[in-house]
């Protein structure tokens, strides 16, 4: 379980310089993370973390992440430019949306990136809105009742992406008469999901897969992209994925499936990436005694919604008093007029002192999905981010909002 790498004396440093809250995240971690993950996946032909940009869509920390060899999983017109702007180009990123305006295709594979479609709709959709079909396309697969799915992603039969069985056999027989040379099988069934077993199922399902595409269709796959979803240790009780394991039981059921030669594996994870190397830190501004106890924050959910939204748990952590006995219980709350902004609800916490110069605590494991998810309810300015650099300095690699950018989307006339 990953700690804070910084002291009390420390971060106190930071804070006089870069008020709470904030977003730190921590770079050796993430270059050390992604290293361990390439290394573990070179078992197989033409490896690449495609890293979900929704996760932590900072350019800062793309660009490391494409220093390290990763590529992008973008979603989003905005989530292509960010990928662009920190360098990641062509068929590094996949385009892994669904609901997608013409645009955005057009802007996509304009940029050389490969497009995975999300419906077999959008074959023709995607022609019409670039005029033909590009060389290379992926079609996402959701296998629906062949496989059970989990809490954040629910059930693949309720989930609203990818093609079902036999719309994908159909869809890659369509590209290939459309004129497309090259594919890619793309699925992403859960999320969070520490169950190694559960991610090896669901390799070797789209392995499987890929065999039937080529016995059925005769069309060769290059790679399959096996999503993202694997999960992070957010509980004290949870364990880490190990990656070792993890790799070497696809790769057994990769040669197990005897896959077409050559087949590529890709991933395209968010949260075990970064998710361990990001803490919020904010101060605890109240102490409030009314029928429980509780401590306000000065970050609310519009810096981090994950409690809020799936009732997650994030571990917390008071500056100074890591080795303090748990003799109090709080709900430790955030500032917005909504019951659910609780960063955490009943939870041991030593005894925290509150006001202008109250504790620091730290959420960890905020480093995917975090600020990321973050919105302006009630006003509300979001957070800045910092980066500690290994060397041990900080820099800031986005400022905290302000109240003219809130006011930036408002029509002058209409004030
Ligand atoms: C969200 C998402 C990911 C990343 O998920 P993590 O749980 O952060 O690993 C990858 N691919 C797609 C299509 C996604 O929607």
């Amino acid at each position: 379980m990953k700690t804070f790498p910084l002291s009390k004396t420390e971060l106190d440093k930071i804070i006089e310089k870069y008020p709470t809250p904030f977003y730190l995240y921590d770079e050796s971690g993430i270059r050390e993370n992604v290293r361990r993950i390439n290394k573990a996946f070179s078992l197989f032909p033409m490896y690449k973390e495609h890293f979900a940009v929704k996760a932590l869509p900072n350019p800062a920390i793309l660009r490391i992440l494409a220093d390290e060899g990763c590529g992008a999983d973008c979603a989003s017109l905005t989530e292509l430019l960010l990928a662009d702007m920190a360098g990641i180009k062509g068929e590094d990123v996949m385009f892994s949306s669904n609901e997608t305006p013409a645009k955005e295709y057009r802007k996509a594979v304009e940029l050389g990136a490969v497009v995975n479609l999300d419906d077999f709709s959008h074959i023709e959709f995607l022609e019409k809105a670039c005029g033909k079909i590009p060389e290379i396309v992926s079609c996402r697969y959701n296998p629906g009742s062949l496989k059970t799915g989990n809490a954040i992603i629910g059930k693949p039969e309720e989930a609203k992406y990818g093609f079902t069985r036999p719309q994908i056999i159909e869809g890659f027989a369509l590209l290939r008469e459309k004129g497309a040379k090259r594919f890619a099988l793309h699925t992403m069934v859960a999320s969070n999901e520490l169950n190694v077993d559960y991610h090896i199922e669901t390799a070797r399902m789209l392995f499987e897969l890929a065999v039937e595409i080529k016995e059925r269709v005769g069309v060769h796959l290059e790679f399959v992209n096996l999503g993202g979803g694997v999960g992070i240790p957010y509980k004290p009780e949870d364990r880490a994925v190990d990656y070792e394991a993890l790799a070497g039981g696809i790769k057994k059921a990769y040669d197990e499936t005897a896959v077409p030669a050559g087949l590529g594996v890709r991933t395209e994870w968010g949260r075990a990436v970064t998710g361990p190397f990001g803490w919020l830190a904010a101060r605890a501004l109240h102490r409030k005694s009314v029928y429980r106890e509780y401590v306000g924050l000065d970050a609310c959910m519009a810096d981090l919604m994950r409690p809020g939204l799936y009732g997650a748990y994030h571990r917390i952590t008071v500056m100074g008093k890591e080795d303090a006995p748990l003799t109090e219980t709080y709900d430790v709350v955030g500032g917005l007029c909504e019951n659910n902004d609780k960063f955490a609800i009943q939870r041991k916490l030593p005894k925290i002192d509150a006001g202008e110069n109250g504790d620091v605590v730290v959420i960890h494991d905020a480093g995917a999905h975090g600020r990321a998810m973050g919105f302006n309810y009630n006003g509300k300015l979001r957070c800045g981010e910092l980066l500690l650099k290994p060397d041990g300095s900080v820099v800031q690699i986005r400022r905290p909002e302000t109240v003219e950018d809130y006011f930036a989307t408002l029509q002058a006339s209409s004030v």
